[in-house]
């Protein structure tokens, strides 16, 4: 049984953007909900063994995975070149490289 890999991924990623508008929607409404799709999202990244892209990972805590929002559940803050995202949920910092130019969206 042959399967596509790169197909599977493309497809994967698809759905994760749906997963993270999804998630941005219902934040307001239903914040658990939104967690369950970054949940989601995440899982369906490590089945095809795709690295979330890191426009997705800015919108949740790596450490307890809630979906966060700027100014709600979060603040951002850049330094050295770093994006420091402080997630109020678990009081945890999340640094990440302000992006490389990965290039296309
Ligand atoms: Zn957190």
């Amino acid at each position: 049984m042959k399967r596509n890999k790169a197909k599977e991924k493309k497809i994967v990623r698809e759905r994760i953007e749906i997963l993270f508008s999804e998630a941005a929607k219902i934040f307001s409404k239903n914040k658990k909900r939104s967690n369950r799709y970054v949940e989601i999202a995440r899982k369906l990244a490590m089945k095809v063994n795709l690295s979330m892209p890191n426009i997705f990972r800015r919108q949740y805590c790596k450490y307890c995975y809630s979906y966060l929002r700027p100014g709600v559940n979060s603040t951002v803050r850049i330094r050295d070149s770093k994006i420091i995202i402080y997630c109020k949920e678990c009081k945890k910092y999340n640094r990440m490289p302000l992006s490389k130019k990965s290039g296309k969206k």
